[in-house]
């Protein structure tokens, strides 16, 4: 047998980048592609296993992440930088996930046709791809990998899953939970690494008959330009510019609240963070003057964590002075935090007099950065929010029924909101994005099946032969 030597990496705190929290044995391309080839050779046994034993499994591991719920929100919070108590609500969202996907085992896989000839039953079953190869970002570093891994795996697929290096550890102990729950070897794989390496082999391997990844633009359209041609199922959920639009009817207090948490929510870490709000120029002063009373009201360091990394921090800053440059007003924050200088701390930031075309107003930023800008009615609004290259998610606070229809039809996005943030997805609701948010069918709840199985249609003739 011979002795592979794996490439080890230490993670940092990004609260306290002096602070090494462990360290992650990084896996070698050669290894990678074992691992797909035994995923491969799991799959016959795997599929061949009732899909309620298999949904089994996710529920006892559903009861061990929430036996485990402190561990694995201290590790991420510190591998990643999200505060604990965001991240517990994660875990425990990803319990609910988990229990979701497990009932899913019991649920019908297909249905009965009508045939033209009496003498034929016709049928149609879904059944699972086979390997699926999942790749994930940090900024959820348990939701989004449990959304992907466990519908694939109740459908019958085996997957081999590649963390983001920046939640190697946290995604470590999520595959340790899987292996207590009793989840037989090689069916779900964790494999360490950096996505142009070992991420890479798996758009590669011939094995692997599915990708779902999410993550970045570039990104996904890397993941395009490689594994497209070789006609493997793709599923890419992407960046956002989500846009909020208050109206002059609005509550004030509770959309200048909720605009808030939408933007700086796990320090605007989040592809569904609100970062452009269009104000309608009746309550104009009024809004802004509210946002910077609820935005000072976050406390960097207890109700707001640092960014998850250095890479992060300075893109974050460079874009505050790209802002900057470009003529918008900083009305708020826009710096380091000042008795935080050891962390990625960067205060809750607010820009007013920007335009459509600046950057601030295009481009995502996944930081605590909002811009805010004044228009002349909801015609105004809804034409700049749909003025994007981003459909992930928008916001409208009204109190007017017929501008809350027209914006739920007129919004060229895949999650509305009507007085509510931006953000938040349920795990039995259909989540992703239109234009470049989303590529693919959609995650989470009855949609999953579309991305996870592929029909097969049956017919049998019934009279003797
Ligand atoms: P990222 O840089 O695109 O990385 C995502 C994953 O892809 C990581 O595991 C990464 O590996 C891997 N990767 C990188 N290059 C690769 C390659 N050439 N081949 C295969 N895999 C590769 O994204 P991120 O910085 O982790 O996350 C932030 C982004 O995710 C934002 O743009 C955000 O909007 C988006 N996001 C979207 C959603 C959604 O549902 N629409 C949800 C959350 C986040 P490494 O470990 O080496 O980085
Ligand atoms: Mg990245």
């Amino acid at each position: 047998m011979t002795t592979i030597i794996r490439e080890m990496r230490e993670q940092f705190n990004p609260a306290k980048p002096s602070e090494c929290i462990g360290q992650i044995e990084l896996f070698t391309l050669d290894e990678t592609k074992a691992v797909v080839a035994r995923a491969q050779k799991a799959f016959e046994g795997w599929k061949n296993t009732s899909s309620i034993a298999r949904g089994e499994i996710l529920r006892v591991t559903a009861d061990l992440l929430e036996q485990n719920s402190e561990k694995v929100a201290e590790m991420a919070s510190r591998e990643m930088g999200k505060t604990k108590g965001e991240m517990l609500g994660e875990v425990k969202r990803g319990a609910s996930i988990l229990r979701y996907f497990a009932q899913e085992g019991m649920r019908a896989t297909g249905e009965v046709l009508p045939s033209t000839s009496e003498a034929k039953v016709l049928y149609t079953k879904r059944v699972p791809l086979g390997v699926v190869a999942a790749i994930t970002p940090w900024n959820f570093p348990v939701a989004i990998p449990l959304w992907k891994i466990a519908p694939a795996l109740v459908y019958g697929n085996t997957v081999v899953w590649k963390p983001s290096i920046e939640a190697a550890l946290t995604g470590k102990l999520i595959g340790e939970l899987f292996e207590q729950a009793g989840m037989p070897k090689n069916v779900l794989n964790v494999v360490q690494g950096r996505g142009s390496k070992v991420g890479q082999v798996l758009l590669e391997a011939p094995e692997v008959r599915a990708i779902t990844f999410t993550g970045s633009n570039g990104v996904g359209q890397s993941i395009l330009n490689t594994a497209g041609p070789t006609n493997k199922k793709i599923q890419l959920e992407l960046g956002g510019k989500n846009a909020a639009i208050i109206l002059a009817d609005a509550n004030i207090n509770r959309a200048a609240r909720l605009t808030i948490e939408g933007a700086m929510k796990q320090t605007g870490q989040r592809c569904t963070a609100t970062s452009r709000v269009y104000v309608e120029e009746a309550v104009y002063e009024e809004i802004l003057e509210h946002l910077i009373i609820e935005a000072k009201k976050i406390e960097v360091g207890v109700t707001m964590g640092p960014v998850s990394s250095k890479g992060q921090y300075d893109a974050i800053l460079s874009a505050i002075e790209q802002a900057k440059s470009d003529g918008a007003e900083l009305v708020l924050g826009g710096c380091p935090t000042k008795d935080k200088s050891e962390g990625y701390y960067i205060d809750p930031t607010i820009f007013t007099n920007v335009t459509h075309n600046m950057a601030i107003a295009r481009e995502e930023i996944f930081g605590p950065v909002l811009a805010v800008m004044k228009v002349k009615d909801y015609e105004e609004a809804i034409r700049l929010s749909n003025d994007s290259e981003f459909g992930l998610s928008a916001s409208i606070y009204t109190n007017n029924i017929q501008k809350a229809f027209d914006f739920i039809e007129r919004s060229e996005v895949g999650l509305v909101q009507v007085n509510d943030e931006t953000g938040g997805a349920e795990p039995q609701a259909p989540f992703g994005g239109m234009k470049n948010s989303s590529t693919g069918a959609r995650e989470q709840g009855q949609a999953a099946k579309e991305f996870f199985t592929v029909f097969k249609t049956i017919t049998i003739g019934t009279q003797s032969i």
